[in-house]
This record gives structure tokens, sequence and C-alpha cells, in this order.
């Protein structure tokens, strides 16, 4: 059984399971996604994907503010205090830095950045992180307001092993999306085959980022196992080790998030 650890299902295109999220939820189910963990963007959206995914119990929910978001939804501690309290919140995010798209609002996002790892440290929430083009801030940013022991994971990991490494060494885990299985992606498998299993998630980053062989599909949580299969034959182990060890991470981490029986 596996676990999709970053979807935002709120944003996926429900046409294929005629508008129906259950159906979707059934989809995944049957190809043995027995859970998932939906992510939030920013809180100006994050009721009405609170509620799309209540109905759920094997969806869990984050409450947070990506990075690219933080012009017209900016760091409130309030809002996201208050977000964070609902039933079924076991992670604060995403968060983080990326200056690739939005350098312009470095600032805002460092900001945000630092207010939501003092929250989580705070709330004993982990910390969902995103992070690109900005490795040494990413790094700072944690080593000062992260707590060790809640820590976070950086997702949908695309940077180098040596942010890795240290990423590691603060106690946060490494993400692994549907990226490692594009072909031009041979440095990133890299840093799979270095990063220890016992310190890796899978996702799949859903509606973006199709794994091969569904690459310019839209994607759903039902792929992530083609994720977990990349990942074994890159460690050589069998794709249930990776399964399982990944499900275990989750919980680990996601401390809050409690293993539901699906009854499929
Ligand atoms: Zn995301």
């Amino acid at each position: 059984m596996y676990i999709d650890s970053h979807c935002h299902l709120d944003r996926l295109d429900l046409s294929r399971h005629e508008d129906s999220l259950a159906n979707l939820v059934q989809a995944a189910g049957e190809a043995g996604v027995e859970q998932m963990l939906c992510v939030a963007i920013d809180l100006n959206q994050f009721d009405a994907m609170y509620n799309q995914v209540a109905p759920f119990n094997n969806i869990f929910t984050s409450a947070g503010i990506h990075p690219c978001h933080v012009g017209e939804c900016p760091y409130d501690e309030a809002r996201l205090r208050a977000a964070a309290s609902k039933p079924g919140i076991v992670a604060l995010g995403e968060t983080g830095l990326d200056y690739h798209y939005s350098e312009e609002l470095a600032g805002a996002q460092k900001a945000s950045f630092a207010g939501h790892l003092k929250l989580g440290s705070e709330l004993g929430l982990p910390v969902i992180v995103h992070t690109r083009e900005a490795r040494q801030d990413t790094l700072d940013i944690i080593d000062q307001h992260a707590d060790r022991d809640t820590a976070g994971v950086l997702h949908c990991f695309t940077e180098s092993l040596e942010m890795a490494q240290a990423a590691l060494e603060m106690n946060f885990m490494i993400s692994f999306s549907g990226i490692i299985t594009f072909k031009n992606a041979e440095e990133l498998r890299d840093v799979v085959r270095a990063v220890p299993l016992e310190q890796m998630l899978i996702e799949t980053d859903s509606p973006y980022l199709a794994p091969v062989p569904y690459r310019g599909k839209p994607n759903e949580p039902t792929y992530v196992p083609q994720v977990a299969k990349c990942i074994a034959e890159l460690k050589g182990v069998s794709v249930e080790e990776v399964a399982r060890i990944t499900r275990e991470n989750f919980y680990r981490l996601f401390s809050r998030a409690t293993p539901v029986e699906r009854s499929v």
C-alpha cells in the first residue's frame, strides 16, 4: 500500500472520474494508494479545499502559504494558526522559497517561511517545504528556525545531493516525485541512490508532473506507485519494500496522521 505524501486534490481535473473526487479516491485505492496528503497553497483557498476533502478519512490535509502565493496571501499568523487547528491537519505548508518564479517576493517569502517554521515548532507540526533556486537561503532559514524534532520535508526534490545531505542532517526528509522517472533526470536519480530509504517519501505533486509512462497527462495520486517503482530499481530493492518503508516514514514524520484501514 502506498501513500501519496503531496498532492493538490482541489486542483485536479476530475473529468476522467465523472467530476467526482470519490471516484478518484476509489481509483487510487484500487491502484494500492491508501492515503494521501492534500497540501494547501494558500489560506484564501484553504476552506474550499478543506471542505472538499473532509469527507474522506484517508485524506490528510496541511495548512499553509506557497512561496509563489505570498503576494496575494501574505503571511498571517492568526489565520494560519486558525487553519492549522482544524481536525485532520497534520502539517504546515507548503511554504519555502521560490526564486525561479517569484524572486521579487524574496523578502516576503523568507518571512513567511520563517513564520511557518516557528509556528510548526510551537504546535508540534512538521513543515512541508518547496524550494527552487534558493538553496542556501532555504537551508539557512531551516537551520535558524526549524525544530529538529518536528522537522519537515523538502518536497518534489530537484536540487543537489549537497542540499539533500544538509537537509537530512537537520532531520528533514526528502520527497521524490515523478520527475525522477523523466529521461533527462539522471543527476536527480543519483540523489535518489544516495538518500537513505529511511529518510525519503514519495509523492505525485498532482495535478503537475505525471511520471513516465503517463508524462504529459494530468497527474493524480493513482500514479504514485510509478515513483516507488523507479526508486526500487535505483535502490535494488522490491517495490513492496519501498512502499512499506516510505509508509513508515510518512507516519513517523506526520505523527498526527493515524493509519486508516480502507474498506475497498
Ligand atoms: Zn505542491
